[in-house]
C-alpha cells in the first residue's frame, strides 16, 4: 500500500442502513480513522436548534460554524464532535435535532463549508473511511472503493429505534419511521449532494446482514483492490 498516496474508501446511503457501524468496523480493521459527515451536518443542526438560528439561514449557519470551529477528536472511539471546542457527541443525536438536520443539510452556504472540511480532512489521512450520503459522488470523487448501502424501511426503522433505546431514549416506533422518511425525501430530493448511488459504487443490501457480514464483503473489496 506504500505506492498509494492516498486511499479513501466511501459509504453512503440513507439513515438506518448501517453506515455509521460498518465504517467504523471496517477503519479498525484497516487501521485507521473513521469520518462520520453526519454528525457534522448534526452538529450544525443542534447550534441552530439551540440557538435560534433559523435552519433555512444558511449564510447565519454557515457564518457560525467559521467562527466557532467544527473538529473531531480522533483519540476517542468513535471520535467525538466538538463545536467551538465544546463535545456535543451526545446532543447531536437527539431527536429534535435530527428533526432538522436535513433542512440546514439542504443550504448549500452550509454544504460548501463542510465539504471543504472534510476534504481537509482527507488530506490530513492518508488513508480514510468516510461515511454520508455525497461521499463517494461529490467530495471523494477519487476515492479508491465505493460502498452504497441500502435496507427495507422496517429493517431501518428497528435499527434506529434500537440504536436510540439503547442510548436511554424513549422514542415510539412511529416517530423513529417519520424521521426516516422525512429525510430520505429532503436528502434525496435536493439540489446540492443529494443521497445518490455513487457512480461504479458496490451496492450491498444489509437487510439480512450483520455488521460484520458486511465488513466482511467489504474488506474483501477492498484487499482485492489493494491487490490488483
Ligand atoms: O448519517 P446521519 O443519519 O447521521 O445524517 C444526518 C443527516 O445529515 C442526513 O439525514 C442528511 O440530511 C445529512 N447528511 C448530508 N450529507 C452527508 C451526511 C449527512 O446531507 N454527507
Amino acid at each position: 500500500m506504500s505506492e498509494i498516496r492516498r486511499f479513501v474508501v466511501t459509504i453512503d446511503g440513507a439513515a438506518g442502513t448501517g453506515k455509521t457501524s460498518v465504517a467504523l468496523e471496517l477503519a479498525r480493521r484497516l487501521g485507521t480513522d473513521c469520518l462520520d459527515t453526519g454528525a457534522m451536518y448534526r452538529a450544525i443542526a443542534a447550534l441552530s436548534v439551540d440557538n435560534g438560528i433559523d435552519p433555512t439561514d444558511g449564510v447565519a449557519l454557515a457564518e457560525c460554524i467559521n467562527n466557532l470551529g467544527i473538529r473531531f477528536d480522533w483519540d476517542q472511539t468513535p471520535p467525538a464532535i466538538l463545536l467551538g471546542g465544546n463535545d456535543i457527541s451526545k446532543r447531536i443525536r437527539d431527536l429534535d435535532v435530527s428533526s432538522v438536520v436535513s433542512i440546514v443539510a439542504k443550504q448549500p452556504e452550509v454544504r460548501a463549508v463542510l465539504v471543504e472540511e472534510q476534504r481537509r480532512i482527507g488530506r490530513e489521512h492518508p488513508l480514510l473511511v468516510t461515511e454520508g450520503r455525497d461521499q463517494g459522488s461529490i467530495v471523494f470523487p477519487d476515492a479508491a472503493v465505493r460502498f452504497f448501502l441500502e435496507a427495507k424501511m422496517d429493517e431501518r426503522t428497528k435499527r434506529r429505534l434500537k440504536q436510540l433505546r439503547d442510548s436511554g431514549m424513549q422514542v415510539e416506533d412511529t416517530e423513529v419511521q417519520q424521521d426516516i422518511s422525512q429525510r430520505d425525501t429532503i436528502d434525496s430530493t435536493r439540489a446540492d449532494g443529494p443521497l445518490a448511488c455513487p457512480e461504479g459504487a458496490i451496492v450491498i443490501d444489509t437487510s439480512s446482514k450483520t455488521i460484520m457480514d458486511v465488513v466482511d464483503l467489504m474488506e474483501e473489496s477492498v484487499k482485492a483492490f489493494l491487490s490488483a
